[in-house]
Protein backbone atom coordinates (compact mmCIF):
# COMPACT_ATOMS: atom_id res chain seq x y z
CA UNK A 1 0.00 0.00 0.00
CA UNK A 2 1.39 3.13 -0.96
CA UNK A 3 1.66 6.56 1.57
CA UNK A 4 -1.36 7.96 -0.38
CA UNK A 5 -3.44 5.28 0.11
CA UNK A 6 -2.16 4.57 3.69
CA UNK A 7 -2.66 8.19 4.80
CA UNK A 8 -6.40 7.79 3.47
CA UNK A 9 -7.34 4.60 4.96
CA UNK A 10 -6.31 5.45 8.40
CA UNK A 11 -8.52 8.73 8.08
CA UNK A 12 -11.24 6.47 6.72
CA UNK A 13 -10.78 4.18 9.79
CA UNK A 14 -10.49 6.91 12.36
CA UNK A 15 -13.34 8.83 10.42
CA UNK A 16 -15.44 5.34 11.28
CA UNK A 17 -14.42 5.06 14.55
CA UNK A 18 -15.75 7.87 15.25
CA UNK A 19 -18.74 8.01 13.67
CA UNK A 20 -19.86 4.14 15.41
CA UNK A 21 -18.78 5.87 18.48
CA UNK A 22 -21.95 8.66 17.99
CA UNK A 23 -24.13 6.01 16.68
CA UNK A 24 -23.52 3.64 19.86
CA UNK A 25 -24.42 6.30 22.13
CA UNK A 26 -27.34 6.87 20.36
CA UNK A 27 -31.32 6.42 21.84
CA UNK A 28 -31.84 4.26 18.86
CA UNK A 29 -28.65 1.89 18.69
CA UNK A 30 -29.74 -0.88 16.97
CA UNK A 31 -33.32 -0.38 16.99
CA UNK A 32 -33.48 -0.86 13.14
CA UNK A 33 -32.28 -4.25 13.12
CA UNK A 34 -35.81 -4.69 15.04
CA UNK A 35 -37.85 -7.78 13.08
CA UNK A 36 -34.92 -8.86 10.88
CA UNK A 37 -32.58 -11.55 11.19
CA UNK A 38 -28.59 -10.89 10.73
CA UNK A 39 -27.06 -14.10 9.48
CA UNK A 40 -23.03 -13.29 10.34
CA UNK A 41 -20.29 -15.26 8.09
CA UNK A 42 -17.20 -15.75 9.57
CA UNK A 43 -14.19 -17.58 8.19
CA UNK A 44 -11.41 -17.98 10.51
CA UNK A 45 -10.93 -17.22 14.35
CA UNK A 46 -6.82 -16.74 14.81
CA UNK A 47 -5.12 -16.36 18.22
CA UNK A 48 -2.37 -13.31 18.27
CA UNK A 49 0.59 -15.25 18.36
CA UNK A 50 -0.75 -17.28 14.87
CA UNK A 51 -1.80 -13.90 13.08
CA UNK A 52 2.04 -12.43 14.20
CA UNK A 53 3.69 -15.61 12.07
CA UNK A 54 1.53 -15.72 8.80
CA UNK A 55 -0.48 -12.99 6.23
CA UNK A 56 -4.27 -13.91 6.58
CA UNK A 57 -6.52 -11.96 4.00
CA UNK A 58 -8.16 -9.37 5.82
CA UNK A 59 -11.40 -9.67 4.94
CA UNK A 60 -10.90 -13.49 6.46
CA UNK A 61 -10.70 -13.53 10.25
CA UNK A 62 -11.56 -11.77 14.33
CA UNK A 63 -8.92 -12.32 16.65
CA UNK A 64 -10.07 -14.79 19.55
CA UNK A 65 -10.51 -12.14 21.78
CA UNK A 66 -12.49 -10.29 19.41
CA UNK A 67 -14.83 -12.73 18.73
CA UNK A 68 -14.92 -13.69 22.64
CA UNK A 69 -16.45 -10.58 23.17
CA UNK A 70 -18.70 -10.53 19.90
CA UNK A 71 -20.37 -13.42 21.27
CA UNK A 72 -21.23 -11.31 24.64
CA UNK A 73 -22.54 -8.61 22.58
CA UNK A 74 -24.61 -10.81 20.68
CA UNK A 75 -26.22 -12.40 23.75
CA UNK A 76 -26.68 -8.80 25.16
CA UNK A 77 -28.64 -7.38 22.21
CA UNK A 78 -29.58 -9.99 20.03
CA UNK A 79 -32.15 -13.37 19.93
CA UNK A 80 -29.36 -15.74 18.61
CA UNK A 81 -31.11 -18.59 16.56
CA UNK A 82 -29.57 -22.33 15.46
CA UNK A 83 -30.11 -21.90 11.67
CA UNK A 84 -32.34 -24.80 11.77
CA UNK A 85 -34.56 -22.61 14.40
CA UNK A 86 -34.60 -20.23 11.88
CA UNK A 87 -35.86 -22.67 9.29
CA UNK A 88 -38.19 -23.42 11.33
CA UNK A 89 -39.66 -20.36 12.25
CA UNK A 90 -40.35 -19.28 8.57
CA UNK A 91 -41.80 -22.63 7.53
CA UNK A 92 -44.59 -21.86 10.28
CA UNK A 93 -44.44 -18.18 10.10
CA UNK A 94 -43.73 -17.56 13.40
CA UNK A 95 -41.46 -14.11 13.65
CA UNK A 96 -41.45 -11.29 16.72
CA UNK A 97 -41.08 -7.92 15.19
CA UNK A 98 -39.51 -7.08 18.11
CA UNK A 99 -36.81 -9.31 18.09
CA UNK A 100 -33.45 -8.24 16.83
CA UNK A 101 -32.22 -11.86 15.40
CA UNK A 102 -28.89 -13.16 14.66
CA UNK A 103 -27.88 -16.58 12.87
CA UNK A 104 -23.85 -17.43 13.19
CA UNK A 105 -21.85 -19.24 10.33
CA UNK A 106 -18.31 -20.33 9.42
CA UNK A 107 -17.41 -21.16 6.15
CA UNK A 108 -14.72 -23.52 4.66
CA UNK A 109 -14.52 -25.99 7.95
CA UNK A 110 -11.26 -24.08 9.27
CA UNK A 111 -9.08 -25.97 12.15
CA UNK A 112 -9.20 -22.70 13.87
CA UNK A 113 -13.08 -22.65 14.30
CA UNK A 114 -13.02 -26.15 16.26
CA UNK A 115 -9.52 -25.14 18.44
CA UNK A 116 -10.80 -21.30 19.14
CA UNK A 117 -14.30 -20.77 18.42
CA UNK A 118 -15.92 -24.35 19.18
CA UNK A 119 -14.81 -23.38 23.24
CA UNK A 120 -16.12 -19.96 23.35
CA UNK A 121 -19.26 -21.13 21.30
CA UNK A 122 -19.63 -23.67 24.22
CA UNK A 123 -19.63 -21.24 26.84
CA UNK A 124 -21.83 -18.96 26.19
CA UNK A 125 -24.38 -21.04 24.75
CA UNK A 126 -24.27 -19.82 21.04
CA UNK A 127 -25.39 -21.85 18.16
CA UNK A 128 -23.52 -22.24 15.20
CA UNK A 129 -23.55 -23.56 12.05
CA UNK A 130 -20.46 -24.59 9.76
CA UNK A 131 -20.47 -24.55 5.64
CA UNK A 132 -18.24 -27.68 4.70
CA UNK A 133 -16.21 -28.01 1.96
CA UNK A 134 -16.53 -32.52 1.90
CA UNK A 135 -13.91 -33.15 0.20
CA UNK A 136 -11.29 -31.26 1.85
CA UNK A 137 -12.26 -32.22 5.33
CA UNK A 138 -9.49 -34.49 7.08
CA UNK A 139 -7.16 -33.64 4.44
CA UNK A 140 -3.53 -31.69 4.67
CA UNK A 141 -5.15 -29.92 1.03
CA UNK A 142 -4.73 -25.66 1.42
CA UNK A 143 -7.24 -23.26 -0.13
CA UNK A 144 -4.90 -21.93 -2.63
CA UNK A 145 -5.40 -18.17 -1.58
CA UNK A 146 -3.85 -19.28 1.76
CA UNK A 147 -1.05 -21.47 -0.21
CA UNK A 148 0.09 -17.60 -1.93
CA UNK A 149 -0.34 -16.17 1.40
CA UNK A 150 2.41 -18.36 3.02
CA UNK A 151 4.68 -17.76 0.22
CA UNK A 152 4.09 -14.24 -0.18
CA UNK A 153 6.89 -13.50 2.65
CA UNK A 154 9.04 -15.89 0.76
CA UNK A 155 8.95 -14.07 -2.51
CA UNK A 156 9.48 -10.79 -0.46
CA UNK A 157 12.62 -11.97 1.16
CA UNK A 158 14.16 -12.09 -2.62
CA UNK A 159 16.30 -9.59 -4.02
CA UNK A 160 15.03 -7.69 -7.08
CA UNK A 161 17.12 -9.93 -9.39
CA UNK A 162 16.46 -13.10 -7.55
CA UNK A 163 12.77 -12.14 -7.77
CA UNK A 164 13.18 -11.39 -11.76
CA UNK A 165 15.05 -14.82 -12.22
CA UNK A 166 11.79 -16.61 -10.31
CA UNK A 167 9.55 -14.51 -12.44
CA UNK A 168 10.82 -15.54 -15.66
CA UNK A 169 10.95 -19.35 -14.94
CA UNK A 170 7.22 -19.22 -13.89
CA UNK A 171 5.96 -16.96 -16.77
CA UNK A 172 7.67 -19.13 -19.21
CA UNK A 173 5.49 -21.87 -18.15
CA UNK A 174 2.24 -19.98 -17.55
CA UNK A 175 1.37 -17.61 -19.88
CA UNK A 176 -2.40 -16.84 -18.94
CA UNK A 177 0.13 -15.31 -15.59
CA UNK A 178 1.47 -12.63 -17.60
CA UNK A 179 -1.35 -10.32 -15.99
CA UNK A 180 0.12 -11.06 -12.32
CA UNK A 181 3.29 -9.54 -13.16
CA UNK A 182 2.70 -6.42 -11.69
CA UNK A 183 0.92 -7.59 -8.27
CA UNK A 184 4.10 -9.78 -7.78
CA UNK A 185 6.78 -6.93 -8.51
CA UNK A 186 4.72 -4.32 -7.44
CA UNK A 187 4.58 -5.95 -3.77
CA UNK A 188 0.30 -6.16 -3.77
CA UNK A 189 -0.62 -9.51 -2.59
CA UNK A 190 -4.57 -8.30 -3.13
CA UNK A 191 -4.05 -7.80 -6.66
CA UNK A 192 -2.43 -11.17 -6.82
CA UNK A 193 -5.32 -13.22 -5.36
CA UNK A 194 -7.71 -11.30 -7.33
CA UNK A 195 -5.87 -11.57 -10.45
CA UNK A 196 -5.93 -15.38 -10.05
CA UNK A 197 -9.84 -15.83 -9.35
CA UNK A 198 -10.62 -15.99 -12.81
CA UNK A 199 -8.75 -19.32 -13.41
CA UNK A 200 -9.52 -22.25 -12.61
CA UNK A 201 -7.76 -24.06 -9.56
CA UNK A 202 -5.84 -26.53 -11.70
CA UNK A 203 -4.48 -23.49 -13.37
CA UNK A 204 -3.83 -21.36 -10.21
CA UNK A 205 -2.38 -24.60 -8.63
CA UNK A 206 0.11 -25.45 -11.16
CA UNK A 207 0.69 -21.97 -11.25
CA UNK A 208 1.74 -22.07 -7.10
CA UNK A 209 3.85 -25.02 -7.61
CA UNK A 210 6.14 -23.81 -10.06
CA UNK A 211 6.38 -20.58 -7.35
CA UNK A 212 7.93 -22.77 -5.06
CA UNK A 213 9.85 -24.29 -6.86
CA UNK A 214 11.52 -21.85 -8.51
CA UNK A 215 11.56 -19.89 -5.33
CA UNK A 216 13.38 -23.31 -4.12
CA UNK A 217 10.55 -24.02 -1.10
CA UNK A 218 8.79 -26.83 -0.25
CA UNK A 219 5.30 -26.19 0.08
CA UNK A 220 3.74 -26.52 3.37
CA UNK A 221 1.23 -29.55 4.37
CA UNK A 222 0.10 -29.49 8.03
CA UNK A 223 -3.83 -29.62 8.16
CA UNK A 224 -5.31 -26.39 7.75
CA UNK A 225 -9.25 -27.97 7.94
CA UNK A 226 -11.35 -29.62 10.71
CA UNK A 227 -11.69 -33.45 10.26
CA UNK A 228 -14.58 -35.76 10.86
CA UNK A 229 -14.18 -36.77 14.32
CA UNK A 230 -13.86 -33.09 15.10
CA UNK A 231 -16.92 -32.24 12.91
CA UNK A 232 -18.92 -35.03 14.70
CA UNK A 233 -17.76 -33.56 18.27
CA UNK A 234 -18.96 -30.43 17.83
CA UNK A 235 -22.08 -31.85 15.91
CA UNK A 236 -22.69 -33.69 19.43
CA UNK A 237 -22.28 -30.63 21.12
CA UNK A 238 -25.20 -28.55 19.15
CA UNK A 239 -22.86 -27.09 16.18
CA UNK A 240 -24.87 -27.84 12.96
CA UNK A 241 -22.75 -28.65 9.71
CA UNK A 242 -24.05 -27.61 6.29
CA UNK A 243 -22.60 -27.63 2.64
CA UNK A 244 -19.93 -25.70 1.28
CA UNK A 245 -19.68 -28.20 -2.03
CA UNK A 246 -17.36 -30.50 -2.32
CA UNK A 247 -14.42 -29.23 -3.40
CA UNK A 248 -15.19 -25.52 -3.51
CA UNK A 249 -14.57 -24.44 -7.40
CA UNK A 250 -16.86 -21.43 -7.94
CA UNK A 251 -19.91 -23.25 -9.63
CA UNK A 252 -20.68 -19.91 -11.74
CA UNK A 253 -17.53 -21.78 -14.10
CA UNK A 254 -18.53 -25.76 -13.63
CA UNK A 255 -20.61 -27.75 -16.12
CA UNK A 256 -24.44 -29.06 -15.21
CA UNK A 257 -22.41 -32.22 -14.57
CA UNK A 258 -19.69 -31.28 -12.27
CA UNK A 259 -22.71 -28.56 -10.04
CA UNK A 260 -24.80 -31.74 -10.12
CA UNK A 261 -22.04 -33.56 -8.22
CA UNK A 262 -20.55 -30.79 -5.79
CA UNK A 263 -24.33 -30.14 -4.70
CA UNK A 264 -25.50 -33.64 -4.51
CA UNK A 265 -22.03 -34.99 -3.25
CA UNK A 266 -21.68 -32.96 -0.36
CA UNK A 267 -24.32 -33.08 0.82
CA UNK A 268 -24.85 -37.07 0.97
CA UNK A 269 -21.29 -37.13 2.61
CA UNK A 270 -22.78 -34.96 5.19
CA UNK A 271 -26.19 -37.03 5.96
CA UNK A 272 -23.56 -40.22 5.58
CA UNK A 273 -21.00 -38.81 8.56
CA UNK A 274 -22.43 -35.46 10.66
CA UNK A 275 -24.93 -35.94 12.89
CA UNK A 276 -26.41 -32.67 12.97
CA UNK A 277 -26.40 -32.27 8.92
CA UNK A 278 -28.41 -29.17 8.12
CA UNK A 279 -30.45 -28.99 4.71
CA UNK A 280 -28.93 -25.68 3.67
CA UNK A 281 -25.86 -24.41 1.03
CA UNK A 282 -23.31 -21.99 0.98
CA UNK A 283 -22.12 -20.81 -2.75
CA UNK A 284 -18.07 -21.15 -2.64
CA UNK A 285 -16.90 -17.69 -2.99
CA UNK A 286 -20.63 -15.91 -2.94
CA UNK A 287 -20.85 -16.90 -6.75
CA UNK A 288 -24.12 -18.12 -7.63
CA UNK A 289 -27.03 -17.51 -10.75
CA UNK A 290 -30.70 -19.02 -11.53
CA UNK A 291 -29.18 -22.61 -12.91
CA UNK A 292 -26.96 -23.04 -9.51
CA UNK A 293 -30.10 -22.00 -7.16
CA UNK A 294 -32.04 -24.41 -9.03
CA UNK A 295 -29.59 -27.43 -8.28
CA UNK A 296 -29.26 -26.59 -4.98
CA UNK A 297 -32.78 -26.65 -4.18
CA UNK A 298 -33.53 -29.89 -6.84
CA UNK A 299 -30.83 -31.70 -4.35
CA UNK A 300 -33.25 -31.38 -1.57
CA UNK A 301 -31.43 -28.14 0.21
CA UNK A 302 -34.54 -25.85 1.99
CA UNK A 303 -31.89 -22.60 1.50
CA UNK A 304 -29.09 -21.28 0.43
CA UNK A 305 -26.87 -18.54 1.66
CA UNK A 306 -24.48 -15.92 -0.77
CA UNK A 307 -21.80 -13.32 0.54
CA UNK A 308 -24.24 -10.29 -0.73
CA UNK A 309 -24.75 -8.26 2.39
CA UNK A 310 -28.15 -7.58 4.20
CA UNK A 311 -30.81 -9.36 6.22
CA UNK A 312 -33.48 -10.85 6.14
CA UNK A 313 -37.43 -11.28 7.75
CA UNK A 314 -40.22 -12.84 8.77
CA UNK A 315 -40.52 -14.24 4.49
CA UNK A 316 -37.10 -14.41 2.65
CA UNK A 317 -37.93 -12.82 -0.74
CA UNK A 318 -35.59 -15.91 -2.10
CA UNK A 319 -35.01 -18.59 0.05
CA UNK A 320 -31.78 -19.74 -1.91
CA UNK A 321 -30.26 -16.48 -1.99
CA UNK A 322 -29.90 -15.50 1.35
CA UNK A 323 -27.94 -12.48 2.01
CA UNK A 324 -25.16 -12.71 5.01
CA UNK A 325 -23.22 -10.01 7.20
CA UNK A 326 -19.65 -10.41 6.89
CA UNK A 327 -17.90 -10.34 9.77
CA UNK A 328 -13.88 -9.33 10.01
CA UNK A 329 -11.15 -7.35 12.32
CA UNK A 330 -10.97 -4.48 11.28
CA UNK A 331 -14.85 -3.40 11.25
CA UNK A 332 -15.87 -5.19 13.86
CA UNK A 333 -12.98 -5.04 16.86
CA UNK A 334 -14.70 -3.37 19.47
CA UNK A 335 -18.65 -3.15 20.27
CA UNK A 336 -19.06 0.26 19.17
CA UNK A 337 -18.01 -0.93 15.78
CA UNK A 338 -19.74 -4.14 15.68
CA UNK A 339 -22.80 -2.14 16.37
CA UNK A 340 -22.16 0.46 13.51
CA UNK A 341 -21.54 -2.64 11.24
CA UNK A 342 -24.61 -4.66 12.02
CA UNK A 343 -26.82 -1.69 11.61
CA UNK A 344 -25.53 -1.34 8.21
CA UNK A 345 -23.35 1.39 7.80
CA UNK A 346 -20.42 0.42 6.30
CA UNK A 347 -22.64 -0.37 3.22
CA UNK A 348 -24.58 2.77 3.18
CA UNK A 349 -23.09 5.33 0.48
CA UNK A 350 -23.94 8.29 -1.43
ZN1 LIG B 1 -15.43 -20.54 1.23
Amino acid sequence: MGTVQAIACSVKSYGRAMAAACYAAMPGFLSGLKGKVSILTYHRVLSHSELSTQYVQPGMYVSVDVFDRQLQFLRRHCTVLSFADLLAMWATRQWDITQRYCVVTFDDGWLDNYRHAFPLLKRYGIPATIFLPTDYIGTDQWFWPDRISWLWPRWNKQSGAEQHRVWSAVSTQHAWCQGLEQALMGGDIESLLEGCKPHSYDRIDHFVQSWADALGVLLPSERQVMNWDEVNEMSQSGIFFGSHSMTHKILTTVSDEELLQEVQGSWDALRRRVVRALPVFCYPNGNWNERIGRAVEVAGYEAAVTTEFGYETGVPGNLYALKRINMHEAVTCSDALLGFHLAGWNHRHG
